[in-house]
């Protein structure tokens, strides 16, 4: 299990970029395109099978795949971006915010 991650005091897009301020002072920048393609969801990234292996289906972006529309906190534990695409599917704990930015 990840360590709990407060949420984000402050969510920004600048540029490109996602910019979140946290809670205890630091600050992390991820790139949208980068942030898209870390999508956790399971038609982004596929189900492992019934032997444990993980299928990844072909995705296919466009453009507006990596343009933020909007976003939601949803939990208290993750972030839910809504894409120009249309996909919003994607729930990203906090901490997994913290390890892209890394
Ligand atoms: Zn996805």
């Amino acid at each position: 299990m990840p360590a709990i991650v407060a949420p984000p005091a402050r969510v920004d897009v600048i540029g490109q970029e996602l910019a979140l301020a946290w809670s205890d002072g630091g600050e992390s920048f991820i790139p949208l395109e980068a942030l898209r393609r870390a999508c956790p969801c399971a038609a982004c990234k596929g189900e492992p099978d019934v032997l444990g292996r993980g299928e990844n289906p072909r995705v296919s972006y466009g453009p507006q795949s990596f343009e933020l529309r909007g976003f939601k906190f949803v939990g208290g534990y993750a972030f839910q971006p809504t894409w120009n695409d249309g996909h919003e599917s994607g729930l990203y704990p906090f901490a997994l915010l913290r390890e892209l930015a890394a």
